[in-house]
């Protein structure tokens, strides 16, 4: 790639870029590569994944979400496993073949339990991938799920940045998150990860190194979402991230790791509306996930305020306003990842901070 494209210096100035400002002739031009690159690499698909959020109850505290342990005021649930498989069960009718299932740390659902689950989705469905987003179990819990049938495992880390975290996640480590996901990789998982953009006392370099940490960790996702605070939390009176810089962020990951899954999260289609969405669908989007969770329930997995979630008709409406294609099958990265995980500049960096 051209340094224009790479350089510390362009990707901070695009950050830092307004939507009221005129795009400069460095800016079109990332713009443009982006387009290219995702058009070279994904054509004009953009998959699309149906998430079951079986549980609402979590362990941890993170200041920003809604499902906290603290937040006593919120009523739980858990869903059983006739529950899951008649969603899945959904899913599959409508004829997608990539389910992510998503819960809070809820230990409740055992490795064995979990890895039941797989088992029994796959054994009625085959030809689906089944994704996990339940928090950080342990090595051997990661090689039973993988050995279930699993094959992607999503777990983000928030941020990067080590001071930032541990102000976020009073009950967890960066350096143990970012363990947990080299083992989740060395389990034989493609893994997806990602960062919120607009936490409280975030800074755009702290984007670019977010950026910069998800490259030198090859991840075969990358979730950008946006913050909106939740009712209930420490954090219920911060203003909404910004979605315009979401959208930088999305831009410049394509030129970081052209190969990458980039989806268009739920918080940043809530907050950019229908016109933004299709066109970042157009531009370097090629994921979007569609809400499952039976309706009874679905208000409850309350992570933010005004959570809102799309019907598969609605979504296959903006992706082909966007010039592109539903794509119901399984939708591997362009690159699946089976390299050995590298020991990035961040995860030394965090060492040395210890
Ligand atoms: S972000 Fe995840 S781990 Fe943290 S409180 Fe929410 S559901 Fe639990």
């Amino acid at each position: 790639m051209s340094e224009i494209y790479t350089s510390k210096k362009s990707i901070l100035h695009y950050l830092h870029r307004k939507p009221c400002e005129s795009l400069t002739i460095e800016d079109r031009q990332i713009l443009s590569q982006c387009r290219i690159l995702t058009d070279k690499y994904y054509q004009n698909q953009v998959f699309l994944r149906g998430i079951i959020e079986f549980s609402s109850f979590c362990s941890q505290d993170c200041l920003y979400c809604g499902l906290r342990a603290a937040n006593t005021n919120l009523p739980r649930y858990r869903l059983s496993l006739e529950d899951i498989l008649s969603t899945v069960q959904r899913i599959y009718s409508d004829g997608l073949r990539s389910v992510v299932l998503q819960s809070g740390e809820d230990l409740f659902y055992t490795t064995s339990l979990i890895a039941h689950v797989c088992a029994e989705i796959l054994d009625r469905y085959p030809d689906i991938a089944i994704t996990l987003s339940i928090g950080e179990r342990n090595s051997p819990a990661y090689r039973k799920l993988r050995k279930s049938g699993a094959t992607r495992f999503l777990i983000k880390h928030e941020t990067a940045n080590p001071i930032l975290y541990k102000q976020i996640h009073p009950t967890q480590e960066l350096l143990s998150r970012l363990r947990q996901q080299q083992l989740i990789k060395q389990s034989g998982f493609m893994l997806g990860s990602g960062f919120l953009v607009g936490l409280p006392h975030q800074t755009i370099e702290d984007i670019y190194d977010e950026l910069l940490f998800l490259y030198q960790n090859q991840f075969d996702m990358w979730g950008i979402g946006v913050f909106i605070p939740s009712q209930g939390t420490p954090f219920e009176n911060y203003p909404n991230g910004d979605p315009n810089l979401a959208k930088l962020a999305m831009v410049c990951s394509r030129l970081f790791d052209p190969q990458t899954m980039i989806p268009i999260t739920t918080a940043y289609h809530s907050l950019m509306g229908d016109a933004d969405t299709i066109q970042s669908l157009h531009d370097v989007a090629n994921v979007f996930m569609i809400n499952y969770t039976p309706d009874s329930v679905k208000n409850l997995y309350h992570i933010y305020n005004n959570k809102q979630s799309l019907t598969l008709e609605k979504t296959c409406q903006l992706i082909e306003k966007a010039g592109k294609i539903p794509t119901y099958t399984k939708g591997e990265p362009s690159r699946v990842n089976n390299k050995k995980p590298t020991t990035s500049y961040w995860y030394r960096r965090t060492n040395e901070c210890r």
